[in-house]
C-alpha cells in the first residue's frame, strides 16, 4: 500500500475540489491511502495531514474554491522550510505528493523533487501562464465570470453612454483580458505583454462615441502597465471631454468565486487522476497539464521560472473585431 498526500496552493481556482476529488477516488480504487494537506506548504510544514476516502469528497465537485485551503507560504520559498516540509512527509510514512496549484506552486514542487521526493503537479491557476499545459484549472470559470461582468455592464452603459475601464485578474499574464475582450465584444484591450499607449485607447473610444455607439468596454488586464485606476487618472488629467461618461470596475476576486463550470471540473477530474496514475507508474518530478487537447506531463525543470507566451495574433483580432 503506498500513501500518498494532496495539496492546493497559490491563488485558489475553480476546479480544484474536482481535482482534489479525482486525487482521493483514483487513489483509493488503486489501493492508496489518501491524506489531505491542509492549507498548502504552511500545513506540509507543519506536518498536517488529513485521512481522506471516497466518502471525503461527496459533493465538492460544484463547490469553487478549495476544500483543503489554500495559503502564500513564505518559509517554504527557503531551504529549512522545504527540509521541514520533507522531514513531516518522511515522518509520516508518505511516499508520494500531489501539488495541486500555479506558477508558483510549482516552482515549490520543483525544489521538493529536486530534494529526492516523488512529487507530481497538477496545473491550477486562473492566470493560464503555466508552461506545461495550453490551459488550466479555473481559467473557463473566470473567464465566463469576466465574460457575464462585461454583458452586465454593455446593459447599464447603454442606458447612459458611459465606458467602462473593466480591470480582470491574471497577474502578469494577459490572457484572461485578452480573451474577455474577444469573447464580450470589448472596444479594446491592455495586456501586460504590450505596451499600450493611452492615447490609442482616448482614439478607440471617441471613434465609437463618434460612429453612435451607446458604450464602450475596455478590458484591462491588472497586470497592465496602466492599470484601470492609472488609465482612468490619465484619462481625467489629459481629457476632458471623450463623450463618454467613465467608469471603473476592478472585478477582482469576484473572477475567482463561483461554481466551476464544466470543462473546470472535467480537467480538474482528468489532471487529479492523471497526477496518481504518474505517481503509480513512477513518474515523477512533473507538472500534469493538458496539451493538444490530450493529457501531457512536462518535466517541472522544464516549467519553472517561465511563462507560457501570449499569442499575440489573438490580441490583433481583438483590435480589429472592435
Ligand atoms: P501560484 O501557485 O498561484 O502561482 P504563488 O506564486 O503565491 O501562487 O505561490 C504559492 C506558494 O508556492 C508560495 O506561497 C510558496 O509557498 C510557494 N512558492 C512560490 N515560489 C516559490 C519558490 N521560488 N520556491 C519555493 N516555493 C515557492
Amino acid at each position: 500500500m503506498k500513501k500518498i498526500a494532496v495539496l492546493t496552493s497559490g491563488g485558489d481556482a475553480p476546479g480544484m475540489n474536482a481535482a482534489i476529488r479525482a486525487v482521493v477516488r483514483t487513489g483509493a480504487q488503486k489501493g492508496f491511502e489518501v491524506y489531505g494537506v491542509p492549507l498548502g506548504y504552511s500545513g506540509l510544514i507543519e506536518g498536517k495531514l488529513i485521512p481522506m476516502g471516497p466518502r471525503d469528497v461527496g459533493g465538492i465537485i460544484q463547490k469553487g474554491g478549495t476544500i483543503l485551503g489554500s495559503a502564500r507560504c513564505e518559509e517554504f520559498k527557503t531551504e529549512i522550510g522545504r527540509k521541514k516540509a520533507l522531514r513531516a512527509l518522511n515522518g509520516n510514512g508518505i511516499e508520494g505528493l500531489v501539488v495541486i496549484g500555479g506558477n508558483g506552486s510549482q516552482t515549490g514542487s520543483f525544489f521538493l523533487s529536486e530534494m529526492g521526493f516523488p512529487v507530481v503537479g497538477v496545473a491550477s491557476t486562473i492566470d493560464n501562464d503555466l508552461v506545461g499545459s495550453d490551459i488550466t484549472i479555473g481559467v473557463d470559470t473566470a473567464l465566463n465570470i469576466a465574460l457575464e461582468a462585461i454583458d452586465r455592464l454593455k446593459v447599464t452603459g447603454s442606458s447612459h453612454q458611459r465606458a467602462f475601464l473593466l480591470e480582470v485578474m491574471g497577474r502578469k499574464c494577459g490572457y484572461l483580458a485578452l480573451m474577455a475582450a474577444i469573447a464580450g465584444g470589448a472596444e479594446t484591450v491592455t495586456l501586460p505583454e504590450v505596451d499600450v499607449d493611452p492615447e490609442e485607447i482616448v482614439e478607440v473610444l471617441a471613434k465609437a462615441y463618434e460612429r453612435g455607439k451607446s458604450h464602450a468596454i475596455v478590458v484591462v488586464a491588472e497586470g497592465a502597465k496602466y492599470n484601470a485606476t492609472k488609465l482612468a487618472e490619465y484619462f481625467t488629467e489629459h481629457h476632458e471631454e471623450i463623450g463618454f461618461a467613465l467608469r471603473v470596475t476592478i472585478l477582482g476576486h469576484v473572477q475567482r468565486g463561483g461554481s466551476p463550470s464544466a470543462q473546470d471540473r472535467i480537467l480538474g477530474s482528468r489532471l487529479g487522476a492523471g497526477a496518481v496514475n504518474c505517481l503509480e507508474k513512477g513518474e515523477y518530478g512533473v507538472l500534469v497539464g493538458w496539451v493538444n487537447n490530450a493529457l501531457k506531463t512536462t518535466p517541472l525543470k522544464e516549467v519553472v521560472g517561465k511563462k507560457k507566451p501570449l499569442d499575440m495574433e489573438l490580441f490583433e483580432l481583438a483590435r480589429i473585431l472592435d
